[in-house]
């Protein structure tokens, strides 16, 4: 038995992209085979079939239909899949055998530019490595913008795993021969694609690149860039398979010109995600990004990805928007019109791919419309930023003209179904259509004069595609038709249809003036689209000039909007801020909620602030708020302070809270020390380290040698020696303070009333005295037995030498908790919730008790007389929000 002949060319067809899900046309469908069938049904639950291929068993298959087969792909694509297109690459009227088919697009995570897929506030990278001995290369692109940025260092993998982090690609392209130790952490760490390539794509033939690229004269190469941008761009044209025309210039960076920020630092601090569900909201980006356009949203984000070191760059950020903030109406004047501006990036990546639609094309227009009105606005501004803003942007209004001249108002979504070109742009467009439109008239008055000519008043004129144009005569009228000149079509169950030749010659003139309008109009459209794409370097510049005034406009906005002023810049290794404040936290709480706090740093007597103070005291708040407000500073945004003197830093570390690492096979304590461990490794005199409680997931003796340990290492070593928060509850620590140079001790301050304690979040100088652990458990809701117990062991520990230690635990005693038991399981339901309610109260007025005013007592006197058990639920809400607002003016 031999494969049918189809069969044949889809295995020739699947043998060239063996990585991929081959989507074959089949008519109306796009069909899978063999292993692809199996594994897309099970992704997108799609029926599993079977078709005959010439062997004795039928081929596997499912398929999708064709006019909705984006969606399908575009899942496919999420899940990390390839999917190659394959369609028939001849008209199957004049194909000889069978029809010719070929894949006419591979689409991958970092390649696919469908608007449903890609996030309008967020690049999709693509990213290539290459190593060459001692060196290696990075290189991004986004293929839907155009973007292009590569990077050269000594090969480092912290590095490379540092250049994910802040990229984020969607997909990674590595040659076949990489280091097998880097693609194990890359897996590890990252919800990325790997694709691997063939050596050969990375080769250092730079034919294709000049090509590509404008700029190339500009930028200096070196051997292993080239094979990074060559794997990249291979692949790029391998899977696109047209030339990508904005994919154009080349912007190469070095690693250091940026803050450097590793991955777990990046999410420590909640740059552009919140830690707890991953979503912009409760992020930094979520404060800073109010950016009008998309464009202007996705340059946002890569600043704040990407904060500067340089003082003169960050400087002429602060400039910018320090003359837009003091210029509100014309801030808002910007506001508005860069409101009408859509995604121009994107836009003209659809018109260098050939994807672009006319309503597309449109809005390029209307965008376009916006920028005589920005530059206008901008005209009186002296800072260096807008004036180059100013100058450098183009007003492109010869593609305004072109497409204002050439395309309809409202013009048709698809591009080959007419209604697109607009009246008097082209003769032989409005001939047809006015052919078309004499032949409709001509059609229209038809009814009438036959219906005078025949008598028959129920006579119609109607249009279906089968048939196309017909006269319908009822079956009572039929002896009224007249002879010979009607010629019968169609017989329906009460009437009968006919034609005439006239009608028939009419309708050829109408169809063939509609098939040819059809025709011509999409080459017009053509033509218009290739036109405009001979300025897409043009289009790129202003779109780029327009996002960063967006971004200034949106840092300058926040900056007004929450009272943030601009610090100032130095490079003497000096950190000092007066009143700062933690600009998400302050975001999430009640105005003037935030206690803001003083912070001073610096590489000599200032060096590690030891902070101490209970759990929930603020301790990460305080250091994440600091950490942020140099980042902010080096954004060259405005920040949360009273003053602020900010030092620039080369790096930012930080060692935070408990990142399980179970699916990596690490322990909480492990993933602790290799991140103490990298940041000792890589620290320099001008980074800035954040370490909360270091140590703590071990034994106390051996976490606390660690810290110690940690500690003098960061003052001593002759290459670190740079400012650093440690927050701890090793109180053994204070004691360095004095011993070892450059300790200071603060704490944040809590107040003790009775057996509780309130918060104050204030920074003190100064360690504090005790840890107040069992009185935050309280607090949390740890049953009162257990609290007590607790208070006993605390007390006979502190008390007793260490010898003694051991003899306390055993004492233990289960009778009290027996007790307890008991007492809970007699009590009928009801009065344990009353008993846990008279609890609750309690405990919320000994907490209010605190503050013992006449008013707040008159408060808790209202709580307690509180009768929760005869009130419905509703009565309940309303009572709980009548007290929090009350307590909010207490
Ligand atoms: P732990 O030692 O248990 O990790 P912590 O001392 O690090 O606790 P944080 O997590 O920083 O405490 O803060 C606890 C909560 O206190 C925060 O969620 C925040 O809502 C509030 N908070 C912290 N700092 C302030 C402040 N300066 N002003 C107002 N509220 C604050």
């Amino acid at each position: 038995m031999a494969l049918t002949p189809m069969m044949k060319q889809y295995f020739d067809v699947k043998d060239k992209c063996k990585d991929a899900i081959v989507f074959f046309r089949l008519g109306d469908f796009y069909e899978m085979f063999f292993e692809d069938a199996k594994l897309v049904s099970k992704e997108l639950e799609l029926t599993l079939t079977g078709r005959d291929c010439g062997l004795e068993e039928r081929a596997p298959m499912c398929g999708v239909p064709f006019h909705s087969a984006e969606s399908y792909i575009g899942r496919l694509v999420t899940k990390g899949y390839k999917v190659a297109i394959c369609e028939q690459v001849e008209d199957p009227a004049v194909a000889k055998g069978i029809v010719k088919r070929d894949v006419v697009k591979i689409l991958t995570p970092g390649t696919y530019t469908e608007s449903g897929f890609l996030e309008e506030r967020k690049n999709n990278f693509l990213m290539g490595i290459s190593i060459l001995q001692d060196n290696c290369a990075v290189s991004f692109c986004d293929v839907s913008t155009g973007e292009f940025y590569c990077s050269d260092f000594k090969y480092n993998k912290t590095v490379i795993l540092d250049e994910i982090a802040k990229f984020n690609p969607k997909e990674i392209v590595l040659p076949k021969s990489v280091i097998k130790d880097l693609v194990f952490d890359i897996n590890d760490r990252f919800e990325v694609s790997v694709s691997y390539l063939d050596d050969m794509y990375f080769n250092i033939e730079d034919i294709r690149i000049k090509e590509q690229f404008r700029n190339l004269n500009d930028i200096q190469i070196n051997k292993v860039l080239l094979t990074a941008i060559n794997g990249l761009l291979n692949y790029i044209i391998e899977t696109q398979k047209v030339k990508m025309s904005h994919i154009d210039m080349i912007e190469s960076y070095n690693i250091n010109d940026y803050l450097v920020i590793d991955g777990s630092s990046r999410r420590n601090l909640e740059i552009t995600e919140s830690l707890r569900d991953k979503n912009k909201k409760g992020s930094l980006l979520w404060v800073l990004d109010k950016t009008s356009t998309a464009m202007g949203g996705r340059r946002l984000r890569n600043w704040v990805d990407q904060p500067l070191v340089d003082k003169e760059k960050i400087v002429l950020r602060q400039d910018a928007i320090e003359e837009l903030v003091k210029h509100i109406s014309k801030e808002e004047d910007l506001k508005d019109a860069l409101k009408e501006v859509y995604d121009i990036e994107r836009l003209v990546g659809k018109i260098s791919s050939k994807s672009i639609n006319a309503k597309e094309l449109i809005s390029l227009k209307n965008s376009i419309e916006k920028i005589p009105t920005i530059k206008q606005v901008l005209t009186n501004f002296k800072s260096n930023l807008l004036l180059k803003v100013l100058n450098e942007l183009d007003d492109l209004k010869d593609i305004y003209e072109i497409l204002d001249k050439s395309i309809s108002d409202n013009p048709a979504i698809s591009v080959k179904e007419g209604n697109i070109i607009k009246d008097g742009f082209d003769e032989r467009i409005d001939d047809f259509r006015n052919s078309k439109h004499c032949g409709k008239q001509w059609i229209a008055n038809l009814e009438s004069t036959e219906k005078e000519e025949t008598g028959i008043r129920s006579l119609k004129v109607g249009y279906n595609k089968v048939f196309g144009y017909y006269i319908e005569i009822t079956k009572a009228n039929l002896s009224l038709v007249p002879e010979g000149r009607y010629i019968r079509k169609q017989t329906l169950s009460n009437a009968e249809r006919f034609i005439t030749p006239e009608l028939k010659e009419m309708e050829e003139k109408i169809l063939g003036a509609e098939d040819k309008l059809m025709a011509l109009e999409y080459e017009i459209f053509v033509d218009i689209r290739d036109m405009v794409e001979a300025h897409v370097d043009r289009m790129k510049i202003s779109s780029k000039l327009i996002s960063e005034l967006d971004c200034l406009c949106s840092l300058a906005r926040v900056a007004r909007e929450n009272g943030y002023i601009k610090p100032n810049i130095n490079t003497k290794g000096i950190l000092k801020i007066e009143d700062g404040r933690h600009p998400v936290v302050e975001k999430m709480l009640d105005v003037n909620e935030f206690v803001a706090n003083d912070t001073n740093l610096d590489t000599k007597d200032n060096q590690l602030l030891l902070i101490t103070g209970p759990n929930m005291a603020g301790k990460s708040t305080y250091m994440r708020q600091v950490a942020l407000i140099t980042l902010m500073a080096q954004i060259g945004s405005f920040v949360p302070a009273k003053v602020a003197d900010i030092s620039i830093c080369d790096k930012i570390f930080t060692r935070i809270g408990a990142s399980d690492d179970l699916a990596g096979g690490k322990s909480t304590f492990m993933v602790e020390m290799w991140e103490v461990s990298n940041i000792l490794r890589n620290a320099t005199s001008k980074s800035l380290i954040l370490l909360d409680e270091v140590g703590r997931g071990t034994s106390t003796y051996d976490g606390l040698s660690i810290a110690w340990s940690v500690i003098e290492y960061i003052c001593k070593s002759s290459n670190i020696k740079c400012k650093t928060l440690f927050a701890t509850h090793y109180h053994e620590l204070t004691k360095l303070e004095g011993i070892v140079d450059g300790v200071r001790n603060y704490s944040i301050a809590v107040k003790k009333v009775d057996n509780s304690i309130i918060f104050l979040r204030k920074i003190i100088e100064g360690g504090a005295d005790e840890s107040y652990g069992i009185e935050v458990a309280k607090l949390a809701g740890i049953p009162e037995i257990v609290i007590d117990r607790a208070r006993e062991i605390l007390c006979k520990l502190e008390c007793d030498n260490k010898e003694k230690d051991k003899d306390v635990i055993l004492e233990i005693s289960d009778k009290g908790y027996k007790e307890e038991k008991e007492k809970v399981e007699e009590i009928p339901c009801k009065e344990v919730a009353i008993d846990k309610i008279g609890k609750k109260e309690d405990a919320i007025a000994q907490q209010l008790g605190f503050l013992q005013t006449a008013e707040n007592n008159e408060f808790i006197e209202e709580i307690k007389n509180i009768d929760l058990l005869n009130m419905t639920i509703i009565e309940c809400v309303n009572k709980l929000n009548e007290l929090i607002i009350k307590a909010k003016k207490l």
